[in-house]
């Protein structure tokens, strides 16, 4: 008896002009080689996408006859094409309301969001011949956290960096590829998030901010709707490498809500406006004080950490001190620090002034000195607290080996819990904190928290 299963069979419709014929290809070439088959009639399909045309009233009306067809007769429908993307006067869609039990809607050009509908009602075999590696890929961390990457590239031109020149300018991962492999993640047991780029704060700059589909609904490209999806996946979401702007203000209020961790990356680099100049950094203008003393208003439990160069070309020993007053008011939580350096090919390299290398290292250690006690001043402030954390590692010796919601992995401090052998790895407990060193806390278990 032959045990292969039966490849899933998808009907398709397609309707409208030559440009939504070879957006139809492009899906049907997608599902053929994932192995779907395309099924001949309505009966013999699993599910139907219906390839819409909106240009016409006549086109209007057979496209949602098509649809409507298509419901009755199998009840499983993918919709795309132009009619997917035409609203009417109060911005509602006009497919989902004549037709609301289509399963997604989607506009033309969208054969990935077409792919990723299809994948979610109607999944594709798994073939262990052609699949050699599970679904959430092979990766480089331990089970229970994962990077997320939503773009690749950058659009500035910082003087002492040579990225864009070496990984070209902005190019934003499509809004529903980027959730889908989040849930992937999470289904495989990911229990945080780690959200990178090189620039987090300007995804979906390049595409405008374009409006994509998850799950059968619209989702903007940009970060604060991205947030507010990967809020409602029951995670821990970090975000790194964040600029600055006031749009990152609208994000704030997500981390005093719980929906994602009260926590960012924000490399500042300096704070002196005519250093920041020189550097050509993005929202050099910013008053980051200002912006700092707000973020805290909303939420006052976000933990800031932040990098610095020291020694940068031209730096003044009074440009540094403003960098050092800057830190004793901004008081962050964690700094890094590094002396310039000059990168081939980097244009800082060409700027009057370089200063010598002990220069450049004597004010690196400086900093880190004068921040090491604002860090450590901000890390007793929680002896006493209630926190939870996310196990890494038990240590026969040490204990627990945890970390908080202020402690990105391999980055930040970590939260030791010498009583926590029994915990297990990739798990939320709650713990007391019990005590501080500069860099880690120590802690006592209360109890087991909820997966
Ligand atoms: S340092 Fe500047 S140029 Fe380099 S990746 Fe970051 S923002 Fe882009």
């Amino acid at each position: 008896m032959s045990t292969k299963k039966q490849a899933p069979r998808v009907g398709f419709v397609s309707l409208g002009c030559p440009k939504a014929a070879s957006d139809a290809e492009s899906i049907l070439t997608r599902l053929r080689a994932e192995g779907y088959e395309v099924a001949p009639n309505y009966e013999g399909a699993d599910l139907v996408v219906v390839n819409t045309c909106g240009f016409i009233d006549a086109a209007v009306e057979e496209s949602l006859d098509a649809i409507g067809e298509a419901l009755a007769e199998n009840g499983k429908v993918i919709v795309t094409g132009c009619l997917g993307a035409k609203k009417d006067s109060a911005g509602r869609g006009i497919v989902e309301q004549v037709h609301p039990k289509v399963l997604a809607v989607t506009g033309p050009h969208a054969t990935e969001e077409v792919m990723a509908a299809v994948h979610q009602y109607l999944p594709k075999l798994h073939d262990p011949f052609a699949d050699l590696v599970p679904p959430q890929g092979v990766r480089l961390t331990p089970d229970h956290y994962a990077y997320l990457k939503i773009s690749e590239g950058c659009n500035h031109r910082c003087s002492f960096c040579i990225i864009p020149s070496l990984r070209g300018d902005l190019l934003s991962r499509p809004i529903h590829e980027v959730l889908r492999e989040a849930e992937t993640l999470v289904k495989s047991g990911v229990n945080e998030l780690l959200v990178i780029s090189q620039d987090t704060s300007a995804y979906g700059v390049d595409v405008k901010y374009r409006t994509g589909f998850s799950n059968g609904r619209p989702v903007k490209t940009k970060l604060y709707d991205l947030c507010k999806e990967l809020g409602e996946l029951d995670v821990w979401v970090r975000l790194h490498y964040v600029y600055p702007y006031p749009s990152v203000d609208d994000i704030i209020p997500l981390m005093a809500e719980g929906k994602i961790l009260p926590y960012l990356d924000v490399p500042f680099q300096h704070a002196n406006p005519r250093i920041l100049k020189a550097m050509k950094r993005p929202a050099s203008a910013e008053n980051n004080l200002e912006r700092i003393r707000r973020w805290r208003e909303i939420c006052p439990d976000i933990t800031i950490r932040s990098t610095f160069i020291a020694g940068f070309p031209g730096e003044t020993e009074q440009e540094f001190e403003e960098l050092l007053e800057f830190l004793g008011e901004a008081q962050l939580d964690r700094v890094g620090c590094f002396a310039y350096s000059p990168v081939e090919g980097a244009t800082a390299n060409a700027l009057p002034g370089a200063l010598p290398d002990e220069v450049r290292e004597e004010r690196k250690r400086r900093l880190m000195e004068f921040q090491e006690d604002i860090s450590t001043q901000r890390l007793e402030a929680k002896i006493g607290r209630e926190i939870v954390v996310l196990v890494d590692d038990i240590d026969e010796d040490e204990g627990a080996i945890c970390r908080s919601e202020g402690d990105a992995p391999e980055i930040d401090g970590l939260v030791i819990v010498p009583e926590g052998r029994d915990m297990e790895i990739g798990k939320f407990y709650q713990v007391r904190v019990t005590d501080c060193d500069v860099h880690d806390l120590y802690a006592e278990p209360i109890w087991a928290a909820e997966e």
